[in-house]
């Protein structure tokens, strides 16, 4: 018998309570080995006044276990309240989103037979930092961040799920024919990541076809991993398209700690009648035992669990008239896997997990000296409500600071002066670029301090200032549309 491994359970709001108990019966009588510590999370915690939904006392908890079990929890109506999720995952530096997305056919509805598809979902950057601003009367904008070593972290997360789990193929979407920096260096590492795992596929697809592709023909993919927008968003078109929204698990993980759930939420309707299927929360269990290395645990729950769908004993969200043998309610359905405890599914593929594996430690980075960094210019961000880029470039004339000349106005993004045609739709912020006439020509501090001073001096509000930089020659900015 595995020692007892601590882990925190919350039981949620909602149908959470029901279905975390109907998820722990089972868990026992798989012989998964636990020590449980309640915390209180959601909605009652809201409504005392704390506007993140968990008790200071309750993180104690988690630091000390690191391992959490949640059941889904109701946010009340209203502004000021916190998501619980993002605050857990931010605190305890959950990186990695994890979500099984697969079709049991012929035992519940689909459209996709054969899926099998894992979205692993990068967590904390991207455009969800939450870095936006107000520019000007008529725009606003939201800053994209992709680190290198965010970036890493979930790639490499990515492959070793694939060789733990026995998958053959990782895939990334980006879209850095776009975004050829952000999302370019994303797909950048996976390439370099990829490299070292020569023994699994893999494959890029720009994001847009690549979504197409998995909705049209998912069984084309097996492991997918892209930055949080992306997944955010597919990992729900995933769970819904494979028809099994309420059977899905997911896990978020970080180096220190992991947070394993339902994708549901606490369906308030469907509370306290012994209605809820507990089989998202239950295949979140499954992920979490193979997170803390019970993987004889994690496979007689899902087997049993499989072997229940298959035998047609269903909960009224999956039951099907003519398909289905028997609805049951939760509790019913609890003792219905408990009694498959030990059997594996016939028609359903059996799951089948090992202990885990050592990670592999990534390539150690080659000592490289940081980047030689060298100014060449300035982008100043104006407001010009009048919305015309001669008559902002006339203006323009008065500032005048040597070696640092206006070399092109952009608007979103597209260069609208010099030779700009009077079709193009401008709005009120623009951005002038300052740089010396040739690319590589060093610009000091001190001239763009200067700028700043004449901008001043003739009236201009600036909004926002970016420095342009070069990294060992290479431009670290993007050239504007057209330019
Ligand atoms: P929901 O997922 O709770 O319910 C959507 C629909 O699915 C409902 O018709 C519900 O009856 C059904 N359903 C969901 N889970 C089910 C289950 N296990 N068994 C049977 N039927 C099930 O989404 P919602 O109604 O939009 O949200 C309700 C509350 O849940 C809100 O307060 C929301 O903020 C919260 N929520 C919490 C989480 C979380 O804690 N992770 C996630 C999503 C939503």
């Amino acid at each position: 018998m595995a020692s007892k491994i601590p882990i925190t359970v919350a039981h949620g709001d909602g149908i959470g309570p029901e279905i975390m108990n109907a998820t722990l019966r089972i868990l026992e009588a798989a012989g998964a080995s636990l020590d449980l510590d309640t915390i209180e999370i959601g909605e009652k915690v809201y409504l005392r006044g704390n506007t993140a939904g968990i008790a200071p006392s309750a993180w104690d908890s988690l630091r000390r276990t690191k391992v959490f079990l949640k059941a889904p929890i109701t946010t009340p109506q209203g502004g000021g309240f916190k998501s619980l999720n993002v605050t857990t995952r931010k605190t305890l530096g959950l990186y990695a989103n994890v979500r099984p997305c697969v079709s049991y056919h012929p035992f519940v509805q689909t459209r996709h037979e054969k899926m099998d598809v894992v979205i692993v979902r990068e967590n904390e950057e991207d455009l969800y930092a939450g870095i936006e601003y107000r520019l000007t009367n008529n725009e606003v904008e939201c800053i994209k961040l992709i680190s290198r070593p965010g970036s890493e972290k979930i790639v490499r997360y990515a492959f070793e799920y694939a060789k733990q789990h026995n998958r053959k193929k990782v895939t990334c979407f980006t879209k850095d024919n776009i975004m050829k920096m952000t999302d370019g260096l994303f797909h950048k590492v996976f390439d370099e990541i990829a490299a070292e795992y020569p023994d699994i596929q893999n494959e890029h697809w720009i994001v847009d076809i690549g979504a197409a592709k998995m909705a049209d023909t998912p069984e084309a993919f097996d492991v997918i991993v892209m930055p949080n927008l992306y997944g955010d968003i597919l990992s729900d078109v995933a769970a819904q398209i494979a028809g099994s929204v309420g059977l899905a698990g997911s896990a978020n993980i970080g180096d220190r700690c992991a947070m394993f759930e339902a994708i549901h939420g606490s369906a308030p309707r469907r509370a306290n009648q012994n209605l809820a299927n507990p089989s998202g929360l239950l295949l979140g269990a499954v992920l979490m035992l193979v997170h803390i290395d019970q993987p004889e645990a994690a496979e007689r729950v899902h087997n049993g669990w499989l072997k229940t769908l298959e035998e047609g004993v269903h909960t009224y969200d999956v039951y099907t008239e003519g398909q289905s043998k028997q609805k049951v309610g939760t509790k019913e359905f609890a003792d219905a896997v408990i009694a498959r405890m030990g059997k594996t599914p016939q028609t359903l593929k059996a799951a089948k997990y090992s202990h885990r594996q050592p990670r592999q430690a990534g390539k150690a980075a080659t000592a490289q000296a940081a980047p030689r960094t060298q100014l060449v210019g300035i982008d100043l961000f104006l407001e010009w409500p009048s919305r015309d880029p001669n008559q902002l470039a006339q203006a323009l004339r008065k500032v005048n600071v040597d070696g640092l000349p206006l070399s092109i106005i952009s608007n979103r993004g597209l260069k609208v002066w010099p030779d700009g045609i009077p079709e193009t739709f401008c709005t009120d912020s623009f951005r002038c670029r300052f740089a010396g006439k040739q690319q590589d020509a060093t610009v000091t501090q001190r001239q763009v301090i200067a700028l700043l001073q004449t901008m001043a001096d003739a009236g201009f509000d600036v909004v926002k200032t970016e420095a342009l930089r070069n990294f060992d020659g290479k431009p670290g900015y993007t050239l504007s549309q057209g330019e």
